[in-house]
């Protein structure tokens, strides 16, 4: 219960943010230039939150809401490409109560699961900049703290996979540089609050891996076969 208590904490702390000026304005600009598709719907248009639950072994870490997606919805994934690709995943291998969420207020629930994103505002083209990175960091930094019982990480992607090891580094955790690629597995142990971890890399599900074929459904659940056999041993 604590710990549900601080993650929300730490999320109404998110929805406030505004440290980053140039995603505040391109937000703002995004939710007054709306597609036709989607011109009757209130825009979000502020940071969104990490969801999920909060006893969950697995996390995932994505790279930043779209800008027509989960910064539209409210809720990160929700509404997007790359989350019916995510969602679909998760409730085949049993992490999600259902395979597709289109709005923050459906029934959609994670199960043994959270998301997290490396950067909670949608920026332009989808690349952050260094620096609003570097800013959004300390909310994942917080999120590794109360996620107490987190066994696995799958990082959505390159960006994330990278920056996930370094928040585990500033975390205290030795790691050595690994590479980064699909369907890698690495075991990090980092340090007696976060033990050992397993860190699991996939391709982003972006549209731009799943249109080209970088990406297929198949190699996709592969990651999530992995991820529940690996917690099947360990319980
Ligand atoms: S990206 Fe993160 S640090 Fe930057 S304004 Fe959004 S929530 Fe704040």
């Amino acid at each position: 219960m604590k710990t549900e208590i601080d993650l929300r904490k730490l999320q109404e702390r998110v929805i406030q943010c505004r440290k980053c000026t140039r995603l505040v304005a391109y937000l703002k600009e995004v939710s007054q230039h709306k597609p036709k598709r989607y011109r009757d719907w209130d825009y979000w248009s502020k940071p969104l939150p990490s969801f999920g639950d909060p006893d969950g072994r697995v996390l995932i870490v994505g790279l930043a809401p779209a800008a027509q997606g989960g910064n539209r919805t409210g809720r990160m994934f929700t509404g997007d490409r790359s989350g019916e690709w995510l969602f679909n995943a998760l409730n085949q291998f049993g992490f999600a109560n259902r395979p597709d969420s289109f709005r923050r207020d459906d029934d959609f629930k994670l199960d043994d699961c959270y998301i997290t994103a490396t950067i909670r505002c949608a920026p332009p083209k989808n690349k952050p900049l260094p620096v609003e990175i570097e800013n959004c960091r300390p909310y994942f930094l917080t999120e590794l703290d109360l996620l107490r019982k987190v066994r696995i990480i799958v990082p959505l992607g390159q960006i994330a996979f990278a920056q996930t090891l370094r928040s585990l580094r500033l975390k205290g955790a030795e790691i050595p540089s690994l590479p980064f690629g699909h369907g890698k597995v690495y075991e990090v142990s980092t340090g007696q609050a976060l033990r050992t971890i397993s860190l699991i890399t996939t391709y982003h599900p972006s549209q731009q891996n799943t249109q080209t074929g970088k990406l297929t459904r198949p190699m996709f659940h592969q990651i999530f076969r992995t991820v529940k056999k690996k917690l099947e041993i360990e319980s």
